[in-house]
């Protein structure tokens, strides 16, 4: 199964070998030179049967994962952030044959007993010939990518070939994304945002990466100044856009002349979405999707405005999905694919968990045949996100089931909603609620919030008094406690686990 048709194209020495496929700062190659690169590359992986990459965010990584997907062996991308701990564990429970990592970097003491391949940009001489990846069947392996361990230790889930040709085809469709559009990418290379999406994703549209190394506005609003069409990120760095946009005209410019603004990985709050389309006249575009399922959900870059913040939009073209009361195991509302519709009736109201099915799926946890078995019911792949289906189809997450439902009083509270409504309070930087247990209530209602000044924190009241007018006196924060920052992942994901929050 041929990923990259351009990549084909530029070995059979068609036009398109010499369009810009990657640039990493200085470093920039065209199709026919990461055709060269990747297939020198590929050809020493030997029988490997997995082979894990030091994900850096430089141009090696997307050479070392392009190589193995052309030599049809597995990668297993790596967080260079990770402690030794979590990286013996991948290493362990993936086993792979070797370690492509970029000349010079140094690898940490849990990779010293795997054989290291150095990846080349520039090769000595380029391979010609049909590599084996293409000619691999759409069920083969292309990659393990290991969850971002926001609720438990990460999985590694196991992506066919054919997942991610369905989801970057998906995405393609719903943002009319062509060869012409040049993607500004900052975020990291080892989850399939930054990976399948931001580097997979250009190269299999034919058109071009420019990743900046790291987050960096200035650098942002300079690449999109200058022919970036697309920006992929996530909420924090949206979050630090709209609070640098009132003082950075350049910025706002260069966000006004791009042709889509993306975020997901987490929910984007709301007053990010309206400060943004406040200050630049465009929306950001939310999509929603996971390790397990790559894409499920998007806002359509030709969708009606309607789509309102906190919408993550409609299920991508092949995804099915459908929501499912947690208690009685009911459908509530699905949506069907062959018709693009919703089909069975639907109060508007519950709150049901999203399942889903289609060509996107994984096709299963690498050594988990348990935690496999118990993600699924049928053929339907359990998220344990919760969600509501908005009057206009589009569908809103409500919070994840584990962290996020709070059941208090009878009633389930999504915190989601609560972190939106503290997060309009001037005096609130960033917000996030978490359910504790209560005598009588079962749980408590708790928000954890950074004060914009630490010196004149809101008062608990103030805040419970404006949840309680905004939503509804039940969904009042009982506690508020004040920190310094929210602990986030790699991904800037709040960890609720070590708020303790499930
Ligand atoms: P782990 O499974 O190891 O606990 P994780 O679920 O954070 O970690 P990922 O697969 O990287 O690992 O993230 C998928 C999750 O991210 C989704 O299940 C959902 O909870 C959240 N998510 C992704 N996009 C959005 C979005 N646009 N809005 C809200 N939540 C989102
Ligand atoms: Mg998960």
């Amino acid at each position: 199964m041929i990923l990259f048709p351009e990549l084909a194209a530029a070995e059979a020495g068609k036009p398109a070998a010499d369009r810009p496929a990657l640039r990493f700062g200085e470093h920039a190659l065209n199709y026919s030179e990461l055709r060269a690169a990747a297939a020198a590359t590929a050809a020493r992986l030997g029988g490997a049967e997995r082979v894990a990459v030091w994900a850096t965010p430089g141009p090696q990584t997307a050479v070392a994962v392009v190589a193995a997907l052309l030599a049809g062996i597995p990668a297993v991308p790596l967080n260079p952030r990770s402690g030794e701990r979590e990286l013996a564990h991948i290493v362990a429970d993936s086993a792979p044959g070797l370690v492509l990592a970029a000349p010079g970097d140094t690898l940490p003491a849990a990779l010293a007993a795997l054989p290291r391949v150095d990846v080349p940009l520039t090769p000595a001489a380029g391979r010609r010939g049909v590599l084996a990846g293409d000619a691999a069947s759409p069920e083969a392996p292309a990659l393990v990518v290991y969850t971002s361990g926001t609720t438990g230790p990460p999985k590694g889930a196991v992506l066919p070939r054919r997942a991610l040709a369905a989801t970057l085809d998906a995405v393609a469709e719903a943002w009319q994304w062509t060869d012409a559009d040049v993607l500004v990418h900052a975020l990291p290379l080892f989850h399939v945002h930054g990976l399948v999406l931001g580097v997979l994703g250009p190269l299999r549209r034919g058109g071009a990466v420019r990743h900046l190394g790291s987050f960096d506005l200035g650098a942002v609003a300079g690449a999109l100044a200058d022919g970036g069409t697309m920006l992929f990120g996530v909420p924090t760095m949206y979050h630090r856009i709209a609070e640098a946009l009132p003082g950075d005209p350049a910025l706002a410019a260069a966000l006004a002349g791009a042709r889509l603004l993306v975020s997901g990985s987490a929910a984007l709050p709301v007053r990010d979405h309206e400060r943004i389309t406040a200050a630049t006249g465009r929306r950001v575009v939310e999509r929603y999707g996971m390790t397990e399922t790559l894409m499920l959900t998007s806002v359509r870059a030709d969708g009606p405005v309607a789509d309102r913040p906190g919408s993550v939009g409609t299920p991508l073209p092949g995804v099915g999905l459908r929501l499912v009361d947690e208690e009685s195991g009911t459908e509530l509302s699905a949506y069907d694919r062959a018709s693009g519709g919703w089909l069975s009736g639907y109060d508007g109201e519950g709150v049901g968990e999203i399942q889903v099915r289609g060509p996107n799926l994984f096709s299963g946890y690498l050594n988990r045949p348990d935690a496999t078995a118990a993600a699924f019911d049928g053929e339907w792949f359990r998220t344990g996100d919760m969600a509501v289906r908005d009057a206009d189809g589009s569908v809103r997450i409500v919070g994840r089931r584990a962290t996020d439902l709070i059941k208090s009083g009878g009633y389930k509270i999504g915190a989601g909603e609560i972190e939106n409504v503290l997060l309009g309070h001037p005096g609130v930087r960033e917000a996030a609620v978490t359910g504790e247990p209560d005598p009588d209530l079962g749980e408590r209602v708790v928000a954890w919030i950074v004060p914009a000044d630490p010196a004149d924190p809101p008062g608990p009241a103030e805040l419970a008094d404006l949840v309680a007018a905004e939503l509804a006196p039940h969904k009042r924060p009982r506690t508020v406690r004040c920190l310094d920052a929210l602990p986030r992942n790699d991904m800037g994901k709040v960890m609720k686990r070590a708020l303790g929050g499930g």
